[in-house]
């Protein structure tokens, strides 16, 4: 068994660092102040993005990404999660369903998306469609050689940097079709009704869209009627993998000044940290991070070596349940060590605790990866997270 991480993955992950601390740390407090990253910013950013070579992370060369494998990726994407305010979305990962697509569609879309020349959003989510995606009542009907769809979104992440659209829904109503849609920016018969505020202040908008019988020419079906579900679960294995790295980064953050902050302030005579009240949160999150580093980086290597889809995708909802909680509990700590220093707004650690909340939301609540990760027992048995696979 090797432990250890290759010269290359030391080097990826020396460059994430690099790339967050120069490029995306000195962006943090504008745009929390701001409310998301300023539209004059955004141009040199993604500029940066390409020039410090990290367009496409999550892509093979053969469409023009990096070619990096999970654990590459994963070294990457650890520091990035470093930075608040969901500046690491300014590192755009072009949707992974976009391989599913005509060779068309691949060169309209996917191409473009991972050099950064388009990007685009995902719209699943509805008023009365969260966890259960067979509540969605978006409809896609063909009429005419065309599709109209007609329904609500809600909470579609960097709409507002987006020129295209993915939008789930059920072709001629019916929940046993659920299908993906391509729509370009902008369209007609679709409104943006609104991009509310949330706890975080996130470099890009989460909408709210409605479509009106908006028309999407044929040809911007992705896959196939029917397969909407399974195109959105490999995106969920990698935005799982991606969440787990992120607050894993997060943690490490403050932890890190925390743990530095216990060093230099004193009260009653003494460094903080020589209360073992104050030692020992320093030991509980020093701990977790090490569970949760673990755990992150033998599922990243598992996927490289090409494990079972099902059992990756079992073991990537306990990951992401897993960091998701752990980062939640590490950065409360971090807070309380950082006395009312973490209560305040230029703290990078009360931005972080603001920022992490999401993460037991969105992709999978920490319940569904409960009931995932339960369901993965009754039918595997608990070898499948007890054993080595
Ligand atoms: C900031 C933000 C950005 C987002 N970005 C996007 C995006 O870009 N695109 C998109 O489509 N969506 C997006 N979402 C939506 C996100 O994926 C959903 O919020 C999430 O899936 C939960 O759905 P819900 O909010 O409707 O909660 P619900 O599903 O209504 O859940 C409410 C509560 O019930 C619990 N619950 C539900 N079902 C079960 C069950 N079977 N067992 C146990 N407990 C259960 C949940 O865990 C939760 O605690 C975003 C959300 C947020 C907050």
């Amino acid at each position: 068994m090797d432990l250890e991480l290759s010269t290359r993955e030391k080097e990826l992950a020396a460059k994430g660092r690099a790339f967050c601390d120069e490029v995306l740390l000195p962006l943090e407090l504008i745009t929390d102040e701001h409310g998301e990253l300023p539209m004059e910013k955004r141009a040199a950013v993604r500029q940066a993005v390409r020039d410090w070579g990290l367009a496409g992370i999550n892509h093979a060369k053969e469409h023009g990404g990096l070619g990096l494998s999970m654990v590459e990726q994963t070294a990457i994407e650890e520091q990035l999660g470093r930075v608040t305010n969901g500046l690491w979305s300014c590192v755009w990962r072009a949707p992974v369903s976009l391989k599913s697509g005509s060779p068309a569609q691949i060169d309209q879309y996917l191409r473009p998306s991972i050099q950064g020349e388009r990007r685009g959003c995902f719209a699943i989510t509805e008023a009365e469609a969260g966890s259960d995606p067979r509540r969605v009542k978006t409809k896609a009907i063909r009429k005419n050689g065309q599709w109209l769809l007609s329904g609500e979104k809600w909470f579609v992440t960097s709409y507002n940097a987006s020129d295209f659209i993915i939008v789930h829904a059920h072709v001629d109503d019916d929940p046993d079709k659920p299908t993906l849609f391509l729509v370009d920016k902008p369209v007609a018969n679709m409104v943006h009704l609104r991009s509310p505020k949330f706890m975080h202040n996130f470099a890009f908008d989460h909408a709210e869209l409605r479509f009106e019988e908006t028309p999407v020419p044929e040809d911007r079906m992705l896959g196939q009627v029917g397969q909407g579900l399974e195109l959105t679960k490999d995106w969920f294995v990698e935005a799982r993998m991606q969440i787990a790295s992120h607050t894993l980064g997060a943690a490490i953050r403050a932890a890190e000044i925390a743990n530095d902050y216990a060093t230099t302030r004193h009260q009653f005579e003494r460094p903080i940290r020589d209360f073992q009240g104050v030692e020992f949160m320093l030991a509980d999150m020093a701990v977790e991070i090490f569970a949760a580093k673990s755990m992150l980086y033998r599922v990243a290597a598992e996927i490289d070596r090409g494990l079972d889809r099902k059992v990756v995708h079992a073991h990537a909802s306990a990951l992401k349940l897993f960091c998701s909680e752990v980062a939640g509990r590490v950065i409360d700590r971090a807070l309380q060590v950082l006395g009312g220093r973490g209560y305040m707004r230029e703290n990078p650690v009360e931005r972080l605790y603001r920022d992490i909340r999401v993460d037991r939301i969105w992709e999978g609540t920490s319940e569904i990866q409960r009931v995932v990760v339960g369901g993965q027992i009754r039918k595997r048995g608990l070898d499948i997270y007890s054993g080595w696979q």
